[in-house]
């Protein structure tokens, strides 16, 4: 589904992401970790071209992605991002929000784009929202109008860059449970989280990245009980 290779990033002197090689498989779950400025997010953002890369080639389902010639906005379409801040429209309400994107970009009706919206609010649980104003939400339930919104795009890949980091405890359970279903029903994602306890019960793979590099890759049960790698098992040890 998503293919990097000698993927190279700097912010003027500063390299944050060294040759990284990195594959995504479809319907596979991907989570990311690392210590905070290790190039999680910039690698993400890369990704669905928020940020250019300095070198490397990113393919998406097989076609390598020239950033001067294709449309991004098309591209973007493919690649569903949700972040850390929900970023919704205050002004707009749970369903406009939703709507939003797919009757700009997509060019659907009205209609259309609403039905599609509402049977995503059912989705992630909040159809009887739907005419709220996000500022009436709690913070989860921002996030699972963040990922509705995301999804309304009928992206092929969704990217997760710490969806739960900002909510109070005993939200984030409401969001996880959200993405479990996403994967089940065979989404392909990759979610940079702390969420250990999400990792091993959902994910296919952990990738481990420390200063700009990929250290380490496993199935979760192999990673966390097992670590080959000295950083890796530095990082573990630092966080369980
Ligand atoms: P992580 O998500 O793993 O915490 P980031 O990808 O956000 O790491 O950041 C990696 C490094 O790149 C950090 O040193 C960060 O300060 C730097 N960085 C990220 N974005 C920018 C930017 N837009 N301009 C300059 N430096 C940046
Ligand atoms: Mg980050």
């Amino acid at each position: 589904m998503i293919q990097v290779r000698k993927l190279n990033k700097s912010f003027g002197e500063l390299h944050v992401l060294k040759d990284i090689d990195f594959h995504v498989s479809e319907s596979e779950v991907v989570v990311l970790i690392g210590a905070s400025g290790s190039g999680k997010s910039t690698l993400l953002r890369c990704l669905n071209f928020l940020e250019m890369k300095n070198s490397g080639d990113v393919l998406i389902q097989d076609k390598e992605i020239d950033p001067r010639k294709e449309d991004l906005n098309k591209v973007r379409q493919k690649v569903g991002m949700v972040f850390q801040h929900f970023n919704l429209f205050p002004h707009k309400t749970v369903i406009g929000n939703v709507l939003e994107a797919p009757m700009q970009v997509k060019g659907l009706s009205r209609a259309e784009a609403e039905k599609a919206g509402k049977a995503l609010l059912e989705k992630v649980g909040l159809a009887d929202k739907a005419n709220d104003y996000p500022s009436r939400l709690s913070g989860g339930q921002k996030q699972r109008v963040a990922i509705a919104r995301a999804l309304a795009m009928k992206p092929e890949i969704m990217l997760f860059d710490e969806p739960t980091s900002a909510l109070d405890p005993e939200l984030v359970g409401e969001v996880l449970q959200t993405m479990k279903q996403l994967a089940q029903e065979g989404m392909t994602m990759i979610v940079v989280t702390h969420e250990m306890g999400f990792a091993r019960e959902v994910a296919d793979r952990v990738v481990y990245m420390h200063d700009g590099k990929i250290v380490e890759t496993g199935p979760p049960a192999e990673l966390f009980d097992h670590p080959k790698e000295e950083r890796t098992k530095a990082f573990l040890s630092s966080i369980l």
